[in-house]
């Protein structure tokens, strides 16, 4: 396992750890965690700091039907199999996402491909495929976006990225990301709201591609 500069940042760990984020960065953050002995230990006090929440609170009774809309929810929050065996450079949680096939890799243009794992009014989470040396257009988000490096490594304006690191996008920050040379760079990508791309091309290419 590779040194780590770049971690999922605790107030996502927490939210991860209560249940309540996205499923598209539901599986970014479970995915860092599947490679980060820090990340996961931090994932793990917040899980026993929720305990400890719960238990300290008097019990009351629950009816029926509210014990199973929380368990419906708790259902539909429970994070990727971790223990989904990886496939190649997919850590667990990608590979259940995947079912155990290959991504459906479709260009979108410049060498660069994606293949998009989900997409609905949560957001979207995809893998993308960046040729060494190749930079993704220049973009800025109406949301966060979280980019996981599988393989490979990219750099842009706040760092440098390797297999393992994290990078937490805000509105604010437009950034072009370019692949370094060596293998081809592999990320994990989701966002809250689409990508605001600032060329009028990719503007257009945006309808077609769903990102
Ligand atoms: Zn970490």
């Amino acid at each position: 396992m590779t040194a780590i500069s770049y971690h999922t940042p605790d107030a996502l760990l927490a939210a991860y750890a209560m249940g309540s984020l996205s499923q598209p960065f539901a599986l970014v953050v479970a995915t860092h965690i599947s490679l980060c002995l820090d990340c996961r230990a931090g994932f793990e006090a917040h899980q026993a700091a929720g305990g400890l929440v719960l238990e300290a609170a008097a019990a009351q009774p629950v009816t029926f039907a509210l014990k199973s809309r929380v368990l419906d929810r708790l259902d539909s929050s429970v994070p990727p199999q971790a223990s989904f065996a990886r496939m190649g450079v997919f850590p667990g949680p990608v590979a259940a996402s995947l079912q155990g096939k290959q991504p459906n890799w479709r260009s979108v243009g410049m060498g660069v491909r994606q293949s998009i794992l989900s997409a609905d009014h949560e957001g979207s989470v995809r893998l993308l495929y960046i040729p060494p040396g190749q930079a993704v257009p220049d973009h800025s988000h109406g949301g966060l976006e979280l980019t996981l490096v599988l393989q490979g490594s990219f750099h842009d304006c706040t760092g440098h990225y390797r297999v393992g690191d994290l990078e937490v996008a805000d509105q604010d920050l437009e950034h072009t990301p370019i692949a370094d040379p060596g293998p081809p760079c592999i990320c994990l990508a989701a966002t809250d709201a689409p990508l605001r791309f600032t060329g009028w091309m990719p503007r257009v290419l945006q309808s077609f591609i769903r990102i």
